[in-house]
């Protein structure tokens, strides 16, 4: 069997493990019983909402949409009716749609929930193992072979498709959760193993994104298997993924511990100040105290001092799970990155206004924490800032154009147009660091294979054609344009000016 054959076989076994999974969606009837009812609603709530659920209570609804349909009207006739009463204040704010819906499903999907994991999630490790492991035959590295010309390349039909499913499953994630309720069941069996509950929306995001880290960083050592620092930098995006942003919170829930992704911090983990959050910390005690001065130390010292000696590099490539994602999952799609001036000059203005964005609206929580006062000098509503925020930045630009544009703007969307704190550590690289990539002009066959790949659309050959150092604020350091340059041009350096080497 030759290696095209292998492939395509992958090919088939993860369009079938997908199929699955869609089908998956499915497979349940929902049938509201009056214990889960009872557990579920709140007391305020209950006797209103039970009367006019009345009818999900006699009829199983066989699919979640027509479920979540009755509970929306029932809600809204309660509300309706409360603020008819004059009780505004007693409306149902928080909708209980997730949660009956979850405790309501029975049949195919509930009744064989672990044979379903083990399926689909067996299947798909497996083809995409069948796919990306026969590359092992091939020459390593990026080869120019009419990468432009591929069918997921932008404006191709394959593209479009991956983009519109990526951007559907973030769509459904944060605003429609309950209709993807039979994906979390599947993931029941795992979430109980490693945090003691059932599987939320979160715990179901964190499993795919470390399954696509894991599984595309294999792809990604073995494309790159000639050069050692792509080897390194992707052997540690695949552990602090799998340890630090999935493990280690799921074990601290376990032990009634307050969740946290050490790595992540401020502001690209935006809500770290929010009230909620800090009084979790405080209510854990000295592990929460440290949590919260070691997020603090992290972005207060850990950025300039790592910064100034390795550049941004030390986080966005090699720490970050954003990153992570945009170097495994995104490496395909690296190439479509936009290196026109006009990007450039877009870039320089969003990413910066992300970040200021961000200042202001935790500027905004904290005054609110400490004095009580909902409004900045009785004008600005903190709590509307900061679900703005959360709304506009926090979810439709980190994770729908951010992840869901990868095969139409490149890997970088979001690292490069939005991502406040790759603004941060980018202000300082400029400004203060010693990392740069030095350039070798005179080996230069201008082949342009620095720039095409690329993925903060930064024009290498242009400085490689004249023998200048790079520092730009917004190169990550992913040291692909380095890997790819057949004449040994770029070079990665942090070393001291004086102890450069020549
Ligand atoms: S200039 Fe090189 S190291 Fe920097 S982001 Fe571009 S490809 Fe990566
Ligand atoms: S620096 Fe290397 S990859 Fe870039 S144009 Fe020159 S020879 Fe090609």
């Amino acid at each position: 069997m030759n290696i095209n054959q292998i492939k395509n076989i992958g090919t088939v076994i993860i369009l079938s493990a997908m199929a699955l999974w869609i089908g998956i969606l499915f497979g349940n009837s929902f049938q509201l019983n009056e214990a889960t009812f009872n557990e579920t609603v709140a007391s305020e709530h209950r006797f209103l909402l039970k009367e006019k659920l009345a009818p999900a209570f006699e009829s199983k609804s066989s699919n979640v949409f027509s479920f979540t349909n009755k509970i929306v009207a029932a809600e809204a006739e309660v509300n309706k009716a409360l603020e008819a009463e004059g009780k505004g204040d007693m409306k149902i704010s928080n909708s209980y749609q997730m949660s009956l819906t979850k405790a309501s499903g029975v049949g195919f999907v509930s009744e064989n929930n672990l044979l379903l994991f083990f399926l689909v999630f067996g299947l798909l490790i497996f083809g995409t193992m069948l796919f990306v492991v026969p590359d092992i035959k091939k020459i390593p590295g990026i080869k120019n072979d009419g990468i432009f010309k591929h069918p997921v390349n932008k404006g191709k039909l394959l593209g479009i498709i991956l983009g519109s499913m990526f951007i559907s499953f973030y769509i459904l994630l944060y605003f429609f959760p309950q209709y993807i309720i039979n994906w979390l069941i599947v993931l029941d069996p795992l979430s109980k193993f490693m945090n003691g509950g059932l599987a939320s929306q979160w715990f179901l995001y964190g499993f795919l994104y470390t399954i696509a880290v894991l599984t595309m960083g294999i792809r990604m050592l073995i494309k790159y298997r000639h050069n050692k620092y792509q080897m390194v930098r992707t052997g540690s995006v695949m552990f602090f993924q799998l340890i630090f942003a999935f493990m280690i919170p799921e074990i601290l829930t376990k032990l009634n511990m307050p969740s946290a992704d050490l790595k992540n911090m401020w502001p690209l983990d935006y809500s770290f100040f929010f009230d909620y959050r800090i009084d979790q910390k405080i209510e854990a005690g000295t592990l929460g105290t440290f949590m919260f001065v070691w997020g603090i130390v992290l972005f207060a010292v850990g950025v300039p001092v790592l910064t100034y000696f390795f550049g941004k590099r030390w986080y966005c490539s090699w720490v970050c799970g954003c990153g992570g994602l945009a170097e495994t999952l995104g490496d395909p799609f690296r190439q479509l990155s936009n290196k026109k001036i006009k990007a450039w000059r877009f870039e320089r203005y969003s990413i910066h206004i992300v970040l200021v964005l961000a200042v202001v609206m935790t500027a905004g929580v904290l005054y609110t924490y400490f004095t009580g006062e909902p409004k900045i000098m009785g004008v600005l509503d903190t709590g509307t800032l900061r679900y703005y925020y959360g709304f506009g930045v926090g979810s439709i630009f980190s994770g729908v154009v951010g992840t869901g544009f990868y095969p139409i703007m490149g890997n970088r969307v979001w690292c490069r147009f939005g991502c406040p704190l790759a603004a941060y550590l980018g202000l300082v690289q400029r400004f203060k660091s010693r990392f740069r990539i030095t350039t070798n002009g005179g080996q230069c066959i201008s082949c342009g294979n620095c720039s095409t790949y690329c993925e903060q659309g930064i024009d290498v050959k242009w400085y490689a054609q004249r023998g200048q150092d790079i520092v730009r604020s917004s190169c990550v350091g992913c040291g692909i344009c380095s890997a790819v340059c057949p004449r040994g041009v770029l070079n990665l350096e942090n070393l001291a000016e004086d102890t450069k080497k020549i």
